[in-house]
């Protein structure tokens, strides 16, 4: 049996991931591109790690098929970790009837 917590967990750590981890741009901003670095874009700042580095203006441009990209995979992260914290519920409930029998 597979125990709700740790489903709990795995979804946060999954949303926590796509804030705090760089999302690869495939068309990088003009720092990046004159440097030949990987444009490696911040979603909660909206700039890249070479900017934020340098402590410059990012110009990246995200495109709309790739915004709606980003979108959607918070999206689906949003609807795992919903679902999760159901099952937890479920979980804590059946603790709670258990434990009521048992008295
Ligand atoms: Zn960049
Ligand atoms: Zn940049």
């Amino acid at each position: 049996m597979t125990r709700p917590e740790s489903s709990l967990i795995r979804a946060y750590r999954l949303a926590s991931r796509i804030h705090n981890e760089p999302y690869h741009m495939p068309s990088p901003c003009s720092r990046c591109r004159d440097n030949g670095r990987c444009c490696l874009v911040h979603l909660s700042s909206g700039r890249c790690s070479e900017c934020i580095d340098r402590n410059t203006k990012c110009d990246l441009v995200v495109t709309q098929p790739e915004w709606n990209r980003l979108d959607r995979d918070k999206e689906r992260l949003r609807r795992q970790l919903e679902k999760a914290q159901d099952d937890l519920l479920d979980y804590c409930r059946c603790e709670e009837e258990l434990r009521a029998r048992e008295r």
